[in-house]
């Protein structure tokens, strides 16, 4: 039960060497696994590897058992299933009594969850109850080897400097990590894994919390993580007028999607929601397009997967140009209009 220690239950104190095997939270939401999960089956794989222990995947929710192979397919070898009506909705009492209960009984070394809003609240309250460590919103994995460590890299200092970050003398070592950061794993169809199921007391009248309706956010959905191309715009474009001619006219010329610097989400020119960065989201497109964008370190840790960038700006020196694929050294306002005309013929 939930609310009852168990007998097996390791000691958070005790021996660090107890605690063995990768985790990876498997956030889902209406049955439909979240791509970030995936991603850190593929993260987590090349720890566990280097670990030499198995890569699990944790699954919470009602009527989820569907996905359960899928997982096994994108790299884990075993799943933790808790399938459950009080999980049909995510609120952070029951996945994180769950999720503790699960770490308390099986004692894993890792546990990598997505920097997402759900990662990021479930991390934070699983790390408060079991008084350990966690890096959050890291960009780079890696086992040190000789002590047994996971190495979690992510930007400090507004992004200024990389900082490796060490969980000694607790475990679980824990660690969010933003979506389109890893690489998932080529599926293997068919692979099988092992399947564990724990039985967990869970009712609906004990909880602090209760979801009476889900109200669902109208207007447009944007989605620029998956976008294939993006054009974003920056303080370069000058105001409003030239955001929307040049980043919103070379979009639709291009079938991309819409994205802002910082400067330009504060100037008002477009909704924070389509701010790239640190502060923002990271993207991975197959052509990024950034007009009129300086090149701060905060903006390129969130573009720094794009296959191919694509500047455009009057100073030479900008540091954009130390990033991008190709640079165009110019007025945007003379050459983005011959692009999109010269788009638009073909
Ligand atoms: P600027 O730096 O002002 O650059 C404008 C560029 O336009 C210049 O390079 C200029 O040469 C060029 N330009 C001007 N006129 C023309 C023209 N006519 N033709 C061609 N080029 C022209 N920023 C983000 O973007 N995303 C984040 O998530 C983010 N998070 C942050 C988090 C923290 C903690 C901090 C401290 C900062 C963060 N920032 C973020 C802000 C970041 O430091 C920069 O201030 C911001 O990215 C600058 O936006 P910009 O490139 O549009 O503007």
């Amino acid at each position: 039960p939930v609310d009852e220690p168990l007998e097996t239950a390791i000691r958070l104190t005790g021996e660090l060497a107890n605690y063995q095997g990768v985790w990876v939270f498997i956030e889902q939401r209406e049955g439909v696994v979240a791509p970030v999960s995936l991603e850190l089956l593929g993260a987590g794989h090349q720890l566990a590897k280097k670990l030499d222990v198995e890569l699990c995947g944790v699954l919470l929710g009602d009527r989820v058992s569907d996905s359960v192979n899928m997982l096994y397919e994108y790299g884990a070898d075993k799943v933790y299933l808790v399938d459950h009506p009080v999980l049909h909705f995510y609120r952070t009492e029951t996945y994180m009594k769950v999720f503790v209960e699960l770490v308390k009984r099986y004692a894993p070394e890792i546990i990598l969850m997505g920097a997402t809003t759900t990662g990021r609240d479930l991390a934070g309250a699983v790390a408060t109850d079991l008084a350990t460590g966690l890096t959050a919103d890291c960009t780079g994995l890696d086992i040190d080897g000789k002590q047994r460590i996971m190495l979690a890299t992510r930007p400090a200092f507004g992004g200024n400097i990389m900082a490796t970050i060490l969980c000694k003398n607790h475990r679980p070592q824990m660690a969010t990590v933003r979506p389109k950061v890893m690489k998932m794993m080529t599926p293997n169809p068919g692979r099988q894994g092992v399947l564990v199921t724990p039985e967990v007391t869970l009712q609906e009248d004990n909880l602090l919390t209760q979801v009476l309706e889900i109200v669902k956010e109208h207007g447009e959905q944007v989605n620029l993580q998956e976008a294939a191309i993006i054009v974003a715009g920056g303080r370069g474009l000058g105001d409003r007028a030239g955001f929307q001619k040049l980043c919103f006219g070379l979009a639709e010329a291009v079938g991309g999607q819409v994205g802002g610097s910082r400067a330009a989400v504060e100037a008002g020119w477009i909704e924070q929601k389509y701010q790239v960065g640190q502060t923002g989201v990271t993207v991975a497109p197959k052509i990024y397009f950034a007009l009129g964008i300086s090149g701060a370190i905060q903006h390129l840790v969130g573009i720094r997967g794009s296959d191919i960038i694509i500047a455009v700006n009057s100073d030479p020196d900008a540091p954009i140009f130390k990033e991008c694929t190709y640079g165009v050294v110019g007025d945007i306002f003379t050459i983005v209009p011959k692009l999109i005309e010269q788009l638009k013929e073909k």
